[in-house]
């Protein structure tokens, strides 16, 4: 997909890691400046040099995605930095604890509704602006996931979070059409990053079950969904806009 976003203007939140971090390095790839905007600096560091290396040009603003006044400045700084904004990927999530409905505590629920949700709607607030003011266009990805299609026994904050970014995505979507702000989600089944760590491959007990759950009979990788991300972010996908797009080896179509 090189050259496929030459000259565009990208932010991706949670970019230190993961799905994240393999954002970053294949929006660079296919030409485009990238903001990372997470909290860990080395980690977020590491992930500049790595798009540098692969001849892309990245840079490191730190940023809580739950503090609203911080995403205003990443997306200030941004423009400062490039001029402007044309693609955005707001991925930055955390699982939560696991525990069903009735045991969820409030802390857990409010932090996991911060982290995956309001996040997501505080990020998308600055960066329409920004897009409005450069006279409309532009795309925004948001990481939901298949929890946000379908249930999740034993994650009740995480299932409604995520479904509540892909009603986010469908509103802005019907929101900016005319003004040719595409907002699209994608919908990631079980992928192996940090966030997956006790799920990962070499757990020979969760592996079986992973399995059984996707029929490719694997964890998926961060580069497969940053390739979707790369493909949404461009003119390739110019009619696509309101879609959840499922990235899961299948899981869904059981
Ligand atoms: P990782 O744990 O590898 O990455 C999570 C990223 O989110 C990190 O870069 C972290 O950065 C960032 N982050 C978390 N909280 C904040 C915050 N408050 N402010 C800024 N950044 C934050 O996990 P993944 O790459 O797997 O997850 C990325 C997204 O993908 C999440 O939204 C997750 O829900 C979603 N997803 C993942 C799936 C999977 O199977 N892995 C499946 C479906 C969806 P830092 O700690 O440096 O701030």
């Amino acid at each position: 997909m090189a050259g496929l976003l030459v000259g565009k203007v990208a932010v991706v939140t949670g970019g230190s890691s993961g799905i994240g971090r393999a954002a970053v390095l294949a929006l660079a790839r296919a030409g485009a400046r990238v903001a990372v905007a997470s909290r860990r600096t080395a980690e977020s560091e590491e992930t500049v040099r790595l798009a540098m290396e692969a001849g892309g040009e990245a840079r490191f603003i730190r940023t809580d995605v739950t503090r609203r006044e911080e995403v205003e400045a990443l997306m200030e700084r941004t423009v400062e930095a490039w001029g402007r904004l044309d693609c955005a990927f707001n991925n930055a999530g955390i699982t939560g604890e696991m525990a069903r409905t009735a045991d969820c505590t409030e802390e857990n629920w409010d932090r996991t509704l911060a982290a995956n949700l309001t996040s997501v709607w505080f990020s998308m607030k600055y960066e329409i602006r920004q897009m409005l003011k450069q006279g409309g266009g532009g795309v925004i990805v948001n990481n939901a996931s298949v929890a946000g299609l379908v249930g999740m026994r034993g994650g009740p904050a995480y299932s409604a979070s995520k479904g509540g970014v892909i009603q986010l995505t469908r509103t802005a979507a019907l929101e900016y059409a005319k003004i040719g702000i595409r907002v699209n989600a994608v919908c990631p089944g079980y992928i192996e990053t940090p966030l997956l760590e006790p799920y990962s491959s070499t757990n020979p007990e969760l592996e079986g079950f992973i399995r059984r759950i996707q029929p490719m009979g694997r964890l998926g990788t961060a580069e497969e969904v940053a390739g979707a991300v790369v493909w949404l972010c461009s003119d390739a996908a110019s009619f696509v806009t309101g879609h959840p797009l499922v990235i899961d080896g299948g899981m869904l179509a059981q």
